[in-house]
């Protein structure tokens, strides 16, 4: 039997979708290029379950890679939403949701005095990237392979990892002019930010980091990486970029950095960027910093920064009410719900026999089916990911569904209990021999 025999509302929709989107979807990974089969197209999803358009439904471990920290369709989010959307839905003005998130947003990050709101993570990141050039008058930027920041065209351009390597485009499309400001060096490797702001650290405007990579697979920063990246660019007067779009709001009530706050408080970032969760399904994001710095953006200062559904009232409200709903027992239940599934598939794999290791970052975490934990870019690309391709199939028919790529985080949310999990038990064993008896030669028949 084929993928395609128990999909037929999904592939009948995935072959309309091909005529008229490029590849079917609308955002490369949903196409499940990299574990092969047809995608599933979701019709509904309620706390931690979604149900596709054939009527199967699943535990969700991708929660919309992020955003769905309460759950599918929280009744106080479904009802701020429903309350918003009747009042209207944008009026290109300023109205006081907006005001209402902002402030949510600055009570809860020690660093942030003032936010902009945006609508995607990718703005947030492209503008956090053109006020650091404005607000220092430079043009470079350091960023670290495997740290994704959405598709801004500065940003993409993760090749070439190296000392001070000025990197080449990764994508057609992305121009020379475009990578060349962009110096790429390897995640973790604290001599080669030395060693790049020895070469250039009067022409770098800022350093941008994950404030801990979760792009590809989940690869923490080592103790007192980010700390570095603080002090290396404050003192080649350089802004220091912090990139929460994934783990802002969900790996603790502010994000990473308040993980990390915990045992060092002496540093801070320049600039933060949010997304996802803040926006609890809906588009919106953000960036902040020091009022200092923000006072840089126009109106208030000359760089320029704008959006037509920026702060929308619909997104503003459903952002406020999730972070409202995003209480410490939220946390505390999202915490225990990652160790738990992080556990189950650990232990299945081990029982199976399969190697590999489980990383983490707060709540955050992924499967590397390899030996050892990788702290770079290119050691998380030696993982045996055609194993990740039996095991994500096996858990599909068995109704979970995981990341379709083994380089993309797992996520949870804080309705993912006990009951809900059970799923993932009886799913495990076959899926961890499937990964077990994976061949490299089989799993190109995926794709
Ligand atoms: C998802 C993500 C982005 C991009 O956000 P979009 O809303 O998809 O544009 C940027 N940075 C990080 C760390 C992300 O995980």
């Amino acid at each position: 039997m084929s993928y395609d025999d128990i999909a037929p509302a999904s592939q009948a929709l995935f072959a309309r979708g091909k005529a008229v989107t490029p590849g079917g979807v609308n955002s490369p990974v949903r196409a499940f290029r990299a574990v092969g089969g047809t995608p599933r197209f979701m019709a509904s999803g309620s706390g931690p379950w979604i149900t596709d358009v054939d009527g199967r439904d699943y535990l969700d471990l991708v929660c919309s890679w992020g955003p769905m920290l309460l759950g599918h369709a929280h009744p106080a989010v479904v009802e701020a939403v429903r309350d918003a959307a009747t009042r209207g839905f944008s009026f290109g003005t300023p109205g006081e949701g907006e005001v209402l998130l902002a402030e949510e947003i600055v009570s809860r990050i020690p660093a942030v005095e003032q936010v902009r709101l945006v609508s995607s993570g990718t703005e947030a990141t492209m503008s956090a990237i053109r006020l650091a050039r404005g607000f220092t008058g430079r043009a470079k930027v350091v960023k670290f392979a495997g740290c994704y920041h959405g598709h801004v065209d500065s940003l993409l351009a993760a090749a070439g990892s190296g000392l001070a390597t000025f990197a080449l485009p990764d994508t057609p499309g992305v121009t020379g002019a475009q990578a060349h400001d962009t110096i790429v060096l390897p995640y973790n490797d604290i001599s080669a930010v030395e060693a790049a702001f020895a070469l250039h650290g009067d022409e770098i405007a800022a350093v941008i980091t994950e404030a801990a990579a979760a792009n590809m697979g989940v690869v923490a920063p080592v103790p007192g990486f980010n700390a570095a990246l603080a002090r290396i660019s404050s003192a080649h007067g350089a802004l220091f970029v912090v990139d929460e779009v994934m783990t802002g709001f969900r790996v603790a009530r502010s994000g990473w950095l308040e993980l990390e706050a915990r045992t060092d408080d002496t540093w801070a970032p320049d600039l933060v960027t949010f997304g996802k969760v803040m926006g609890g399904g809906l588009p919106a994001a953000a960036f902040g910093g020091r009022a200092e710095v923000m006072g840089h953006l126009a109106p208030a200062g000359p760089v320029y920064q704008a959006g037509t559904l920026a702060g929308n009232p619909v997104a503003a409200a459903c952002g406020l009410a999730t972070l409202t709903q995003c209480t410490p027992e939220v946390y505390s239940r999202v915490d225990a719900a990652a160790a738990t599934v992080g556990r189950l598939v650990s232990e299945a794999l081990s029982v199976a026999g399969v190697t590999h290791r489980l990383a983490t970052a707060g709540s955050l975490f992924s499967v590397f089916f390899s030996a050892d934990l990788p702290v770079t870019y290119d050691q998380a690309r030696t993982q045996e990911a055609w194993r990740y391709s039996a095991f994500f199939h096996a858990m599909l028919d068995r109704g979970v569904y995981l990341p379709p790529s083994a380089f993309e985080a797992w996520f949870v949310s804080a309705a993912h209990d006990d009951n809900a999990l059970d799923r993932l038990v009886a799913a495990l064993p076959a899926a961890a021999s499937a990964a077990a008896a994976a061949h490299p030669e089989i799993a190109k028949d995926y794709s």
